[in-house]
């Protein structure tokens, strides 16, 4: 066993020249098994698409399929017509009172964010930027969680392009505990974890696939699935939506960019997206947190032993996931 960083244990079995390690994510103090025997023969098949003609598509007139109106729209200028908009879910996860369920739906039937252009990217951002803020304003709203599902394998039950804005009033367990060991690193240390994880990274370059002047794309050490990735910030901020220009579209670059590459290098495989900034909860302060979103593709179904043991075996290393997405 070594101990690199004070932080991060690795183990490996010379004697059999076995090539899985142990890996624990430096922040949660999870343990991932990255096991790449397991990958020979690993193909990346056409995921199973599922079908659905435009005329039955509930996303293409959301109000003629029995919605509500939507809270936001927004226009393209060059089309009139409209570009996104964010109605309240049909079967709300939560309903009215404990929070609220959002869908945030993209015009096109079949152009998937990876298409879209950096200026439209951007919109989508700052639609969610928009609505974000003003379910913060709502009374009893502790955290508001913005994801992308695409592909049935990712939990997306209509293929037609969209995300979801869930608000909540309880903090989600994944989110106190990330928020939890940042506030406890910052006390400790006197710094921010993911600040230290960044310079760390941007330094050592193995697991860094793209960067522009605000925002670094890297493949996370111990990343909890194949070929997941994850856009950071420069600078130190704990609030996504408040970012402005040119952070704004410096992350709408970062997204294209691993949006596109996991797309052609992976043959458009299911994946979640999703975006991890400060809560709402206004009990607390968050100066500590540092805002950041995750991209996980999805090949694996959880079997038994991820089930039994809350171990996830990973076949891919992060180093090789970074050097196929940047060649
Ligand atoms: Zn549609
Ligand atoms: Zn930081």
């Amino acid at each position: 066993m070594a101990f690199v960083d004070g932080q991060i244990q690795i183990m490996k079995n010379k004697k059999t020249e076995s090539t899985s390690e142990f890996r624990q994510d430096s922040i949660s103090g999870d343990w991932i098994l990255f096991a790449p025997l397991r990958s020979a023969g690993h193909k990346f098949e056409d995921r199973a698409k599922t079908e659905l003609a435009k005329n039955k598509c509930p996303f293409e007139n959301p109000a003629k399929f029995g919605n509500k109106p939507p809270v936001l729209v927004y226009q393209d200028k060059t089309k009139n017509d409209w570009f996104l908009q964010i109605i309240p879910n049909k079967n709300p996860a939560v309903g009215p009172g404990l929070g609220s369920h959002d869908v945030v739906i993209y015009r096109d039937h079949e152009r998937y964010l990876a298409d879209f252009t950096k200026e439209e990217i951007k919109t989508v951002l700052a639609a969610f930027q928009e609505r974000y803020k003003s379910l913060a304003e709502e009374k009893n709203i502790k955290y508001i969680s913005i994801f992308h599902n695409h592909g049935k394998e990712a939990g997306s039950s209509i293929p037609h392009p969209h995300s979801q804005i869930l608000a909540l009033p309880i903090l989600p367990p994944y989110i106190t505990r990330s928020v939890d060991a940042s506030r406890r690193y910052f006390q400790e240390h006197n710094k921010c974890t993911h600040c230290r994880m960044l310079s760390k990274e941007l330094k050592e370059k193995k697991r860094v696939v793209y960067q522009n002047s605000d925002m670094v794309v890297i493949a996370p050490f111990a990343s909890r699935a194949e070929f997941e990735l994850a856009i950071l910030p420069k600078k130190h901020f704990a609030y996504f939506e408040k970012i402005k220009e040119p952070e704004l579209f410096a992350l709408a670059d970062a997204l294209k960019v691993s949006l596109s590459q996991i797309y052609k290098k992976l043959k458009d495989p299911a994946f979640n997206f999703f975006i991890h900034t400060a809560p709402v909860d206004r009990s607390s302060s968050y100066g500590h947190y540092h805002w950041h979103m995750e991209i996980m593709p999805k090949f694996d179904i959880i079997g038994g032993f991820e089930l039994s043991t809350g171990l996830d075996i990973v076949a891919v290393y992060p180093e090789e996931a970074a050097e196929i997405f940047r060649k």
